[in-house]
């Protein structure tokens, strides 16, 4: 899979995807993350990228031409897709994670300032990622957070160890509590059922405990999964 992430602060990007398991995948070559800074593309001598909003009001905007020109430099793949991150856009979730994990190439548009001058969603036409309904300073974290979650969905970038399957939402659930030495903190004991070798025993500990946790945090979630039992 290729990120290709244009953004005016490149080494926020690299350097999150310079730790654990994204830069293993990484050197893996599971993942490739290119950086593309629309402040390269700029025609006039200032490297001038935003400007003021016509009509007035505060901030700046991102300006058509170095982001669109930014964006035609970047070599296509055919099973590629252009996301915009924008506190506008579908809320990102499990779902949208699997079905983005499918393609061979993402192109992820970070805004900044106001945000993107409207052009270049009507020349690009992206389709538009949010990571939820608050207002960020820029496109980058969200843009970390989908290349983190896609990443996770590759095959490889786990270890066996590591496994997605039985993480929350994989099955429509939230996951199950986890235990690790010592067996006993400040009174507090780990299940007896999960010291017992028993995988049968140990599963149905877990589903339980999944449905119980799911029906008090998510209860939509909750529903979806007892309907669709
Ligand atoms: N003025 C814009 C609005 O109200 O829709 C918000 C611009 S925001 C300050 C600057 C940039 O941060 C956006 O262009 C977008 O790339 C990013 N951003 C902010 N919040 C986000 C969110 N919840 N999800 C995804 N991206 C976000």
């Amino acid at each position: 899979m290729i990120f290709d992430v244009l953004t005016l602060f490149p080494e926020m990007i690299e350097s999150y995807c310079g730790f654990s398991i994204i830069k293993r995948a990484s050197q893996a070559e599971i993942i490739t993350v290119n950086t593309v800074n629309p402040r390269d593309f700029t025609l006039d001598k200032h490297k001038k990228v935003d400007d003021t909003p016509y009509g007035g009001g505060a901030g700046m905007v991102l300006m058509a031409q170095p982001y669109v020109d930014a964006y035609e430099s970047v070599p296509r793949l055919a099973n590629s897709m252009t996301i915009m991150l924008s506190p506008q856009g579908e809320t990102l979730n499990d779902n949208i994670v699997d079905e983005l994990s499918k393609f061979d190439q993402l192109i992820l548009l970070c805004g900044h300032y106001e945000g993107f001058d409207e052009r270049i969603r009507e020349i690009i036409k992206p389709r538009e990622i949010s990571l939820g309904d608050f207002v960020l300073t820029g496109g980058e974290l969200p843009a970390l957070c989908l290349i983190d979650a896609v990443s996770r969905k590759l095959d490889g970038t786990l270890g066996k160890i590591e496994s997605a399957d039985d993480d929350s939402f994989a099955n429509g659930l939230l996951e199950y509590p986890h235990y690790t030495r010592p067996r006993e903190y400040r009174g507090l004991k780990v299940p007896d059922v999960l010291l017992n070798g028993n995988h049968k025993d140990i599963n149905e500990f877990r589903l339980e405990k999944s449905l119980e946790r799911t029906k008090a945090k998510r209860p939509d979630l909750y529903k979806r999964w007892m309907e669709n039992r």
